[in-house]
């Protein structure tokens, strides 16, 4: 586990060592004895670092660790071996020390390879051209001023021109990985700087080396290359040392910022060095048109430089403009690209989230602040929403959703994602977020507020609605007209408020999920048959016939559904069709199988609905009329407790009327899967339901 890692304490103890090593070999004479002991110990010290780093690091950073161990192995042998070749006269150009030296770039490349492998994230089309850029000028470089030379070298026979030719080329291979490396892999940890800065500082000594061999095949390294071998060692023990060795191969998490001044000055060295070297080759071997049409071409090129740089800085303002436009605004707005990488993140969202920009951009928003569920348990990227909705580029609104703070404390969220489509190709989405806790705050205590209110009203309620009874039946002593008259106006308003008062309870019940359903098979037939004779005294005395329409066979009508809850919705519409319609009327009620779904009509010859109004009648108080509520003594909250009640188990609710023809109302629920371990058969409503 890379958590429970931990590098030995060698890394402050190394840095130290190497740095007094480096400028002890710096200041002291060269090849004297002292120098030659500090050479050895930073080479013993780097070997014992690498091995201990190699031995311990998580598997991932292993593989890398033991190509570089091996690699400086070889290398110090092949110094070792050159020292023993000198001291005993053996020396010459090719020589044993040569082909150890060889051998030792295979570890390297391995080394090289194995992290390119492991941090890659895959397509990428500016790491390659930067990368392309770079090793075209490398070769340019080094084709010119090393293998061109080698090449024409009277000196060497065949086979050392060979063995001469294969320092300059492997080189260019190690530094064309090396440049890959750097420009493909994202942001680069210490380990992996420093890694890179001993493998670059090998290399320049390589080059040096390969220099001189040009000029003169017989004569030794120069001093300062041993320096440079030197530092190059001991950089690779400070990375090994370093507490991020044991990351160092692993994916990277963030995604590099590809236009950084650095990159763009090292790209416009890379475009700029083959023309110049082209035209500096013409200055010394002939003059005239050539010349002048390659330095033309420094000039061209210089221009465009320019050019572009101007753009990139217009570009820069028109972005700071947008910046500023996006920091003025209140929700917290994010763009990602098709990955969930952050592109940018406006002021709002970053308050929201306590991060700093650089804790956001470049990095997966979803592993910034929305990596867990509210219960704890990690979120995985692909099974959040968003994950779909940047790939897809369509309009979403997300509900529910929490967002985590830097600092680990959670806010709930409204999400908006809109697609961020650049001509016409879906590169990610924009969405913006609000922190919607205040007003969970605010509805919560409204919330409370009506349960309680409601609450208390029910049990004075209660007691005003018995003696208002009693009164009404003449308990008390005979009414006369007038009396009866304002007695039964008080009975029938005492009913209405305690129906309001009970709906607006059951609404509460079902928001707060305090009215949770239990789910039953039961069969649809018989749920119309109970609810048509719960309410067939009130059709009566409306002059109103009930007709239920069901199949002979009613074994296809088994639904899974709370029969309790269904019950009252069934209840409300079937009074709703005799509150809304005429005296002979007739109201027919059916129920057919669909295919995973039973569907159950309830259809009156009333009134009818407007078709303006058919949209709201499932709202809370969506009355039609103003005055429906108090002239049928409904409350207009039926109809919404019915649509929360269906879509709650499963299904839908709907509505079609013409005007003055009549309504129909249509519930279809989910069948009841054979297999379903749900719960047992029932009979539909048990003795007694409450409606
Ligand atoms: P209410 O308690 O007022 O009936 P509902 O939520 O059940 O409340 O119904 C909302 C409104 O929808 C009613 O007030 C009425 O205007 C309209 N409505 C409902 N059912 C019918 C129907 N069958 N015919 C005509 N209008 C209806």
């Amino acid at each position: 586990m890379v958590e429970d890692y931990r590098q030995p304490r060698t890394w402050i103890l190394g840095v130290a060592t190497a740095i007094a090593a480096i400028l002890a070999l710096v200041v002291l004479p060269h090849r004297g004895a002292a120098w030659n002991f500090i050479f050895l110990v930073t080479c013993l010290f780097s070997l014992v670092v690498l091995f201990g780093t190699s031995l311990s690091a998580p598997r991932a950073a292993r593989g890398v660790w033991w190509s570089m161990f091996a690699f400086q192995l070889l290398t110090m042998g092949a110094l070792a071996m050159f020292e023993w070749e000198a001291s005993t006269g053996r020396g010459g150009f090719p020589s044993l020390d040569d082909l150890i030296y060889v051998v030792a770039y295979l570890p390297a490349f391995i080394g090289l390879g194995l992290l390119i492998h492991r941090r890659y994230p895959g397509h990428d089309r500016e790491a390659w051209i930067d990368a392309s850029i770079l090793t075209v000028t490398a070769i340019s470089i080094f084709g010119l001023f090393l293998i061109a030379p080698i090449t024409a070298s009277p000196d060497l026979d065949n086979f050392s021109t060979v063995v001469a030719l294969a320092y300059p080329l492997l080189d260019l291979a190690l530094l064309a990985t090396l440049i890959w490396l750097l420009v493909g892999t994202g942001q680069p940890t210490a380990a992996l700087t420093l890694l890179a800065v001993s493998v670059a500082l090998t290399l320049s000594a390589d080059i040096f080396r390969d220099l001189a061999l040009v000029d003169d095949p017989a004569a030794g390294p120069a001093w300062w290359i041993s320096v440079l071998r030197a530092a190059a060692i001991a950089a690779m023990a400070l990375a090994a040392a370093s507490p991020s060795a044991a990351t160092i191969a692993n994916p990277r998490g963030d995604r590099a910022v590809r236009a950084t001044t650095p990159r763009l000055a090292l790209l416009a060295v890379g475009v700029l060095a083959v023309p110049a070297i082209v035209a500096a080759r013409l200055w010394t071997e002939t003059a005239g048109p050539t010349l002048l049409l390659a330095l033309a071409a420094i000039i061209v090129i210089i221009l465009a430089v320019w050019r572009i740089q101007i753009l990139v800085s217009t570009v820069q303002q028109q972005r700071r403009v947008t910046e500023l436009v996006l920091d003025s605004a209140g929700d917290g707005i994010v763009g990602l690209d098709r990955e969930g990488f952050v592109l940018f993140a406006n002021l709002a969202a970053r308050r929201m989230l306590l991060c700093r920009e650089s804790d956001l951009v470049g990095r997966r928003f979803h592993d910034v602040a929305h990596h867990e569920l509210p219960d704890g348990t990690p979120y995985p990227w692909l099974e959040c929403p968003v994950s779909s909705l940047v790939t897809s580029g369509e309009e979403a609104f997300l509900t529910d959703q929490r967002y985590i703070r830097r600092d680990g404390t959670a806010f709930p969220v409204e999400i908006v994602m809109s697609p961020l489509v650049i001509e016409g190709v879906v590169t990610g989405a924009v969405q913006s977020f609000r922190d919607v806790s205040e007003r969970q705050e605010m509805d919560e205590i409204k919330r409370q507020f009506v349960a309680v209110v409601s609450h208390e009203l029910r049990t004075p309620l209660t007691s005003i609605k018995g003696s208002l009874q009693m009164l009404n039946a003449g308990i008390t002593g005979p009414l006369n007209d007038d009396q009866q008259e304002l007695v039964s106006m008080a009975v029938a308003n005492s009913d209405r408020l305690g129906k309001l008062v009970n709906d607006i309870l059951d609404l509460e019940r079902l928001d707060s999920g305090r009215m949770p359903l239990e789910p039953a098979v039961v069969n649809a037939g018989d749920l119309i048959d109970q609810a048509i004779a719960g309410i067939s005294g009130a059709a009566g005395a409306a002059g109103i016939r009930l007709v239920a329409e069901l199949p002979a066979d009613r074994g296809d009508l088994d639904v899974h559904v709370d029969p309790h809850r269904l019950h009252q919705v069934l209840t409300n519409l079937l009074g709703n069709a005799i509150k809304f319609s005429e005296r002979n009327s007739e109201i027919r009620a059916t129920a057919t199988a669909e295919d995973d779904a039973v569907r159950i009509a309830i259809a009156d010859r009333g009134r009818g609905i407007p078709e303006d109004r058919l949209a709201t009648v499932f709202d809370r108080f969506g009355q039609v009329e103003g005055g429906d509520a108090r002239r049928e003594g409904g409350t207009g909250l039926g109809l919404a407790i019915a649509r929360e009640i269906v879509e709650r188990s499963g299904g839908t609710i709907s509505v079609e009327s013409t005007l003055g023809q009549g309504s129909t109302f249509t519930v279809t629920l989910p069948i009841a899967d054979e297999t379903d371990p749900a719960g047992p058969t029932v009979e539909a409503v048990p003795e007694g339901a409450a409606t």
